[in-house]
Order: C-alpha cells, then structure tokens, then sequence
C-alpha cells in the first residue's frame, strides 16, 4: 500500500524494462515490513543529469543505475565511496542527508555468491576474467581484496585492459596481474586459473554469441562464474562447463547480493534473502535467452 509516507527507491538506466530488481526489492520491502516502494526508470542519455535532479528534488531513498550510466552518472554525484572508484563505475546512489553519494555493490555481490557456491579456500586460487568495463573491475578488486594470488585479464581491448591493471598494481601491489587481448579464450590462458569470469555480455541476448571455452583445458577443481544470466536453467557458458564437471556460478546470485547490499546501505537493516531469491526466480522467464 503506498502511502503519503512512503520512501522512494528505483532503477535507472535504458532498457530498464526487463529488470529483475523491481520484483526483489519490492518484494524484500513487503518482507521487512518497510514503507518503501521500487520503481523502474527509463532514462534517456541526453536526460540523465535532469534525472539525478529529480533523484535529490523528490528525495529518493536511494536508486540503483544500470547500463548504460553507471559511468556518466558519477560526475553528477556530491561523492564516491571507495566501491565507486575502484569500479570506476556506480550501481546504487545512497542519500546521506542531502548528499547523493555513489557505491558500487556488484563485487560484494560477487564475492557473496562465489561463498555460496565454491569452496572455501579459493582466495588461494588463481583468476582469470574476461572483460575490463565497470562488473570486470568490481570483481577483480573485491577478489584482489580477498587476496588472491594472480589475475590474467582477456579484454577484446587493449586501452581498458591496461587501465584495469595499472588500477589493480597500484592498489595491490603483491598481486601478479597479467593482460591479454582477445576477444576469445584461448586454451593456455586457462592453465592453472581456478575461478574463471565472464564479465562481458557475451551470451546475454540472441545478438551477442556466448564467449566460448576451450573446455578440453577445463577440470572439476575450477569455477566458471558467469555474470550474464539465463531465463532458464543455465547460460552456454555454464553449460559448457558443466559438462566437464567444473563447478559454476550465474549471474542470478550476483544479481541477489548486489541487491541486498544497496538495501543493507538503504535502510541499515539485513535483507530477507531467501525471499529476494524466490521473486527472481519466478521472473526468470522474462530474461531474453541467448542463442
Ligand atoms: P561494460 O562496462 O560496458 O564492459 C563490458 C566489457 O565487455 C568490456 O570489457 C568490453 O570490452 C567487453 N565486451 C563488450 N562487448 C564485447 C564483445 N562483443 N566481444 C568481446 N568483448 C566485449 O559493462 P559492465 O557493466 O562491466 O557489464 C558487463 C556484463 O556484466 C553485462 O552483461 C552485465 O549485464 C553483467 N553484469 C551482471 C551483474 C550481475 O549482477 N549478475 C552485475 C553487473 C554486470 P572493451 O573494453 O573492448 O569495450
């Protein structure tokens, strides 16, 4: 029931209309008993520093920002948390009295579901991931944060790929971080990688062919992580690995505990994950399926 109380929360970002986030948050606020309620915004490009406006001018709780302005939105902002500047990319504003400041909660998200789902020691493990933008340098700071050894970054381009790196040598001195350019994976930069990243939307809809492993390198010790998600079942990626017996990982979960987190920043109070996770899981039929 929405009231002349209730608090203001959303997504903003173009396409927006697909976006799982609406059903779990709202479906978290019913759960905590909160009077806030989440709503899905289209925002244009060329409209998103009126949008920031209209965030502080109506005194939004908070909002997540998705693609494609989880860059240009940062400039608009009155600060960054560290999360922000390490991804060099936001995904959810928080309001600090009047002060809009920008975070960044996928790595926390995907450390959150890696625990979930893989063993205990894998920040003992080599990583590869593949992709350079915002959801690639989350990840591999927050896995850099959980010290592991060495990462070996695939980036199709060579400028984002080295930005990566000089980020992750400057913050993080004792880790090994190798880059290759490619926009494909090619069977030695498998060699001794455990947890293995897609951070490309390679295989997120029917125009984008999923990123393809040479599976004859993969084994049962490794984790393949996809951030992209499936409408239903698993992605390519994920299937492929699965059939050599390696562990793996959708980008639901991530997608969960990015969310839970923007919530723990939003009303400082534990999010109901298990009810989160049932309201994505009965959305998953309107994720586009890749080819
Ligand atoms: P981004 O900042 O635009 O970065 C995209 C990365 O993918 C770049 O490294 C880009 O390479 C590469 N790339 C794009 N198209 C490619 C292609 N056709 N072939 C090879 N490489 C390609 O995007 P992002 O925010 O990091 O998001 C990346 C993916 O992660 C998206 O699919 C997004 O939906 C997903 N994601 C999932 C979650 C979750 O909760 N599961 C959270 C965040 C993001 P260049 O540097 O050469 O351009």
């Amino acid at each position: 029931m929405i009231t002349g109380t209730t608090g203001l929360a959303g997504i903003i970002g173009d396409p927006v209309s697909h976006s799982l986030s609406p059903r779990m948050h709202n479906a978290a606020y019913a759960a905590m008993g909160i009077d806030m309620v989440y709503v899905p915004m289209r925002v244009d490009g060329a409209d998103l520093e009126a949008a920031v406006a209209g965030i502080r001018a109506l005194g939004f709780v908070g909002v997540n920002v998705t693609i494609p302005h989880k860059l240009a939105v940062a400039p608009l902002l009155d600060g960054l948390h560290d999360s922000a500047v390490a991804a060099g990319a936001v995904n959810t504003i928080v309001r600090d009295g009047e002060a809009l400041i920008g975070h960044n909660t996928d790595g926390e998200g995907f450390i959150a579901a890696l625990e979930e789902s893989f063993t205990p020691d894998y920040p003992s493990s080599p990583a590869l991931i593949v992709g350079a933008g915002g959801a690639a340098r989350s990840v591999g700071v927050a896995l850099a944060e959980k010290g592991i050894p060495s990462l070996l970054i695939v980036n199709r381009s060579r400028g984002r790929a080295e930005e990566f790196q000089e980020l992750l040598r400057e913050r993080y001195p004792h880790l090994e971080v190798e880059i290759h350019v490619s926009s494909s994976l090619d069977p030695d930069s498998l060699r001794e990688r455990r947890i293995i990243v897609n951070a490309t939307p390679l295989g997120m809809s029917p125009d984008l062919k999923p990123l393809r492993l040479p599976v004859d390198r993969l084994s049962k010790d490794q984790v393949v992580c996809d951030l992209v998600y499936a409408g239903s079942g698993r992605t390519p990626l994920e299937s492929q690995a699965i059939e050599k017996g390696a562990a793996t990982m959708g980008g639901l979960g991530m997608l969960l505990h990015q969310g839970a987190a923007a919530i723990q920043l939003w009303t400082k109070r534990k999010p109901p994950l298990e009810v989160m996770r049932q309201a994505i899981e009965s959305r998953r039929g309107d994720i586009p399926q890749a080819p």
